[in-house]
């Protein structure tokens, strides 16, 4: 099965997607842990990443789509995988719709986590990333509305998209994505 999980930075994404893949039994493909990674090994791509992330920016697409093209070779995402932080625009959805027909795996089903814009920037100033900053996360949540809303649309269009609510404790969130994916 393979799963897209959208949500606004701070949404408890990270929390409920560690979840979600042990509920489905799939790999997890976070991009922007692989990208964090990338960064504290120094390679080319941490560098040519780094300045973007710090920013709140996101990251070119060439970039992103070739760490998720990498990804999809590796024979234990052949049957499936939860994609966390991708696609962020449409044209990564685009990319990724044809990635995945040419596999003839297409997507099973996007969730969509929705938490509002206060509560959002309450959540973020809370933890302690380094590109959790007041400036940052007003950009993250920029590019957010401007960038990857639009990805929901997409993928409502399509009819892959549920809505989760994502207030609540993680155990009341959880319950309810639990109940989208009908497991
Ligand atoms: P959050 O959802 O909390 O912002 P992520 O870990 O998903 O956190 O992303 C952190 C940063 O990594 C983003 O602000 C962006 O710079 C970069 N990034 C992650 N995934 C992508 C992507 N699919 N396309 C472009 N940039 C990305």
């Amino acid at each position: 099965m393979f799963v897209v999980f959208i949500g606004p930075p701070g949404a408890g994404k990270g929390t409920q997607a560690q979840r979600l893949v042990e509920l489905l039994n799939v790999p997890h493909v976070s991009t922007g842990d692989m990208l964090r990674q990338a960064i504290s090994q120094g390679t080319d791509l941490g560098k040519q990443a780094q300045n973007y992330m710090q920013a709140g920016k996101l990251v070119p697409d060439e970039l992103v789509l070739e760490i998720i093209n990498e990804c999809l070779d590796d024979p234990r995402l052949q049957n499936g995988c939860l994609f966390d932080g991708f696609p962020r625009n449409v044209e990564q959805a685009e990319a990724l719709d044809q990635l995945l027909a040419n596999r003839n795996t297409p997507l099973n089903m996007v969730l969509e986590l929705q938490v509002e814009t206060q509560e959002l920037v309450r959540r973020m100033l809370a933890r302690k990333r380094p590109d959790d900053t007041s400036e940052t996360i007003s950009e993250r949540l920029i590019v957010y509305k401007n960038q990857t809303a639009p990805v929901l649309q997409y993928y409502a269009e399509r009819n892959l998209l549920t809505a989760i609510d994502g207030t609540g404790t993680p155990d009341e969130v959880f319950a309810r994505i639990r109940a989208a994916t009908g497991r």
